[in-house]
């Protein structure tokens, strides 16, 4: 998205919706590829609104250092290994040696720029990374970093298409058996919450590249909208509360898929008895 889009879209957004306050700069992307993200922060700074960036910090980039020095309040990183065995079988493409780099240079620019932002690695357990946890942990430590753990799950998209008895390709087949939790488990505890809410209606609208709009950022290919400008936000929440893809995720509680309660609970008592460690740190 060009900056000048973006200075657009933010201006639409601020008008309609007066509790706004934090902008989610990702969607089907990595925000730390984007040429202009530091403007892009700081525009949202001088508005009041913060800017949370989520990234594998598995890319090349000498903008790091002009990303830092914007001060973005939230950076989270995504992990799913210690060293390159898991963390390069479980991020498709990722190299473990440029991840780490990363992060110590983050580290590195935090402190030169004295900057505000928080960051938090994320780590996703899978059945085979999960001792790996530990060594996480303490490099989140060693670099002022909180770290926070979650479950690797099939993606909605595919458990919507398991449900569905249609076929998952290699990739999907692979995520699924490498989940901590089984599929069917997890299916079964989203059934048992079907009366509560969808929780990614907190994230919408969801605006890619192209002004387009999803419906829903767990579905990348069903657009509610052509052109975000087309419409306002109260006709666009009509839209999605009226599209079929929210009423048959729903038939299939899968709108409590991602935010199941009961994980909660599971990754804390596996993280207790496996690593000894908490999943919040
Ligand atoms: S109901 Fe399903 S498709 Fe609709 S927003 Fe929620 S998770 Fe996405």
């Amino acid at each position: 998205m060009s900056l000048t889009d973006y200075e657009k879209v933010l201006n639409k957004l601020v008008k309609e919706i007066p509790m706004l306050h934090m902008m989610n700069l990702f969607i089907w992307s990595d925000p730390l590829l984007h040429p202009n993200l530091p403007d892009i922060i700081k525009m949202n700074s001088n508005l009041g609104l913060g800017s949370f960036l989520s990234t594998n910090l598995n890319i090349k980039t000498e903008k790091l250092d002009d990303i830092i020095k914007s001060d973005p309040p939230y950076l989270k990183i995504t992990c799913s290994g210690f060293g390159s065995k898991n963390y390069e079988m479980n991020q498709a493409g990722a190299k473990w040696e440029l991840f780490y780099k990363n992060i110590l240079e983050v580290s590195r620019l935090i402190k030169k720029y004295k900057a505000s932002t928080a960051v938090e690695i994320f780590f996703l357990i899978t059945k085979e990374n999960i001792m790996e946890y530990k060594d996480i942990v303490k490099l989140g430590q060693e670099n002022g970093f909180r770290v926070s753990a979650g479950l690797s799950m099939l993606f909605p998209k595919y458990a919507m298409d398991f449900i569905e008895n249609m076929p998952l390709h290699e990739g999907a087949q692979k995520a699924m058996s490498l989940m901590s939790r089984d599929l069917k488990e997890m299916l079964s505890a989203a059934e048992k919450e079907h009366d509560r809410l969808c929780a990614n209606r907190i994230g919408f609208p969801n605006i890619n590249w192209d002004l387009s709009v999803l419906n829903c950022c767990n579905f990348n290919q069903d657009k509610l909208a052509d052109n975000f400008f087309d419409k306002s936000i109260k006709e666009l929440i009509e839209m999605k509360d009226r599209s079929p893809l929210c009423k048959k995720c729903i038939s299939y509680s899968l709108h409590r898929y991602s935010n199941v309660q009961s994980n909660i609970t599971y990754v804390q008592d596996l993280l207790l008895e496996t690593t000894g460690l908490p999943p919040y740190i």
